[in-house]
């Protein structure tokens, strides 16, 4: 913040996008203003000299698992603190309890209501994971013998999984196996692609998307008005 001179905010969706006037290079820069930001993690897009701030228990936990200082402002994810205020939901598909973030929560019950007017059953793989959780999932495929680099191309780092949000699912419906690409096949998705946005659901990793990570058609993450 220390190279801020002037400061406009305009509202662009759910961000608030400040311009500043950098005292490094004398240019404009835009910042996005996320929730996270009251936290002190802010970032600046293309500025050599400016990057993600980690917190230092997530970096502990990168520097513990190998992965390397410049993931944090190379990844394309935002970090992602860990939700503080998770309801329970119903039971997942293997019959585990999931937790989301109260107002996703709320409005993944609307969205499942909907579906199942049309005939769509909407289920819970996963949903709340924490830095932790993330953590020991990466461990464990390391003890297995995948390479770090194989395994950040299809999991964030713990502390930028959009799971840690508690406003990220991942969604399967009945005869399809969760977690596998040939869910863009089924109407449960193709009736996503439709409605999830007036439930303010949306695909975070479609085919091609900017932050590099495998495509998801599972992967949907609830953002408020
Ligand atoms: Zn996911």
């Amino acid at each position: 913040m220390k190279y801020m001179s002037s400061i406009l905010a305009i509202k662009y969706n759910k961000i608030a996008i400040l311009y500043y006037d950098c005292k490094i290079c004398d240019e404009k820069h835009a910042l996005a203003y996320t929730p996270e930001f009251k936290r002190g993690i802010y970032r600046v897009p293309g500025h050599p000299m400016s990057k993600q701030k980690t917190p230092p228990e997530i970096q502990a936990i990168h520097d513990e698992l190998g992965i390397p200082a410049h993931y944090a402002s190379s990844c394309g994810l935002d970090f992602q603190p860990d939700c503080q205020s998770l309801v329970a939901t119903e039971l997942d598909v293997f019959g585990r309890q999931p937790y989301l973030e109260e107002s996703a929560f709320i409005a993944w019950q609307e969205m499942q209501k909907a579906a199942s007017e049309d005939g769509i059953e909407l289920q819970i793989v996963s949903a709340f994971r924490s830095a932790d959780y993330q953590k020991n999932l990466l461990q464990r495929k390391l003890e297995a013998g995948q390479c770090l680099e194989d395994i950040l191309k299809v999991n964030a780092a713990p502390g930028f999984s959009e799971h840690h949000s508690g406003c990220a699912l991942d969604i399967t419906t009945p005869d399809f196996e969760p977690l596998e690409e040939v869910f863009e096949n089924s109407p449960a998705f193709i009736w996503l692609c439709e409605h999830g946005k007036k439930y303010g659901f949306s695909m975070s990793f479609p085919k091609h998307n900017d932050a590099g990570i495998a495509y998801e058609p599972w992967h949907w993450k609830y953002a408020a008005d």
